[in-house]
């Protein structure tokens, strides 16, 4: 058959694999622990709940315009004054099916073919799949060993004269680092100096621990939206752990936002009202549970460094916010994808490999579900791994002996 290249070339994740796999043992009745996945499993909030249900009960669900409800768009726009103290117009708001839907339309916009994306190691999965897919070229920048925080004078060196943009994930999945405000402020200059976009994935921004607080790259500029370079993603999905609504947003320059709207026209039509609705339910309610829901992530993320502290060999960087840790397994195995497999064939535990993230030798564990899954994921995979645990463990209701070294 023949099929396009581009669309061939796309890799498939091996989390994709190691996910099925997964099913299928759920399905024959294994006690399968996932700490793959990234998704809250809070329930929708209620106001969120009662806006789409009143819209679908109204029997009105028709095209709308392709950008985005005006009443979702000025929620938009009143997040983006209290959060990120910006006044922006409708004009500069486009709401998309998710922030991979925003991301995807960026590139799509900004790139012309052979264009570059500088993105920063370890990046999520999807950056470098779709700057190909829109026939550009990512040009990966890796930290130093033993750091997860890119250091700005590569990142000035990877800029060339086809350089387009660089993609900034802060808090970072999959490490949960925080980028210092020093580094967000040298690549808001950069961008500025070079005419470059700064695309900053801000759907972790609310999410972090401690003291630690994400600084928006619009406080480093005097310049307004038009004019400062700076492209804004967010969404609902880990804001309020609305993943199925697959509502994002992004606040732009508006002949960036323009033509983004143009593509959408020919793509998608825009987002389905019934999950605007949702998402405009969301952003107007109640906010306390976007707080509960931190601290109960902060707690997971309390209880993952205490069981992580008996964890002999591991090497890991203290998450400062997401809900993901990136831990150097490089003790047990260089191989991230073998060590993945093991674990979820001999401890019944789905974490997935750093080589998805441009960061080969670490595995990822998502402390998004409850605390016990974090406890007893994180004691399998001790098990699993660590040389000096012997003996026998229960997976569910299986006596499993350990008989590797
Ligand atoms: N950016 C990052 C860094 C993410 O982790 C995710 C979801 N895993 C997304 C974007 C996509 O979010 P959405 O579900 O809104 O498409």
């Amino acid at each position: 058959m023949k099929l396009s290249k581009l669309a061939s070339e796309i890799t498939v994740s091996p989390t994709f694999a190691l996910n099925e796999q997964a099913r299928l043992l759920r399905e024959r009745g294994e006690a399968v622990i996932n700490l793959g996945i990234g998704e809250p499993k809070n329930k929708t909030p209620l106001s969120a709940v009662l806006a789409s249900a009143a819209k679908l009960t109204s029997g009105e669900v028709k095209y709308v315009a392709p950008d985005g409800i005006p009443s979702l768009k000025k929620a938009v726009i009143c997040y983006t004054e209290e959060n990120y103290n910006r006044r922006v117009a409708p004009e500069n708001v486009i709401i998309t099916n998710g922030a991979k839907q925003s991301l995807f339309n960026i590139f799509y916009s900004i790139l012309n073919p052979g264009d570059e994306v500088i993105v920063l190691a370890p990046y999520w999965v999807s950056y470098n799949q779709m700057i190909k897919m829109c026939m550009g070229v990512p040009v990966v920048v890796t930290p130093g060993d033993g750091t997860f925080t890119p250091s700005f004078d590569e990142i000035e060196k990877a800029v060339t004269a086809s350089t387009r943009g660089i993609i900034v994930n802060s808090p970072n999945n999959p490490s949960g680092v925080v980028y210092p405000p020093e580094l967000l402020e040298k690549i808001v200059n950069l961008c500025e100096k070079k005419g470059i976009f700064m695309i900053c994935d801000d759907i972790y921004h609310k999410l972090t621990f401690d003291k630690t607080r994400a600084i928006p790259a619009y406080h480093f500029t005097q310049n307004d939206v038009e004019s400062s370079h700076i492209i804004v993603v967010n969404g609902v999905a880990k804001l309020y752990g609305m993943t199925g609504f697959r509502v994002g947003w992004v606040v732009a320059p508006r002949e960036l936002v323009r033509v983004m709207t143009n593509v959408t026209v020919q793509i998608t039509s825009g987002v389905s009202p019934v999950s605007q609705a949702a998402a405009e339910g969301a952003l107007t309610g109640v906010q306390s549970m976007v707080e509960a829901l931190r601290l109960h992530i902060q707690n997971n993320r309390d209880v993952l460094l205490q069981e992580m502290q008996s964890f002999n060999g591991v090497r890991l960087i203290e998450p400062q916010g997401t809900f993901y840790a990136l831990p150097d397994i490089r003790a047990f195995s260089k191989d991230s994808v073998a060590v993945s497999q093991f674990l979820l064939q001999k401890a019944r535990v789905v974490v997935v490999p750093g080589r998805e993230f441009g960061m080969e030798g670490h595995i990822r564990i998502s402390f998004a579900g409850s605390v016990n899954d974090v406890t007893e994921g994180i004691s399998r995979i001790k098990w699993a791994l660590d040389p000096a645990s012997t003996g026998e463990i229960y997976i569910g209701d299986k006596r499993v002996v350990r008989d590797w070294l």
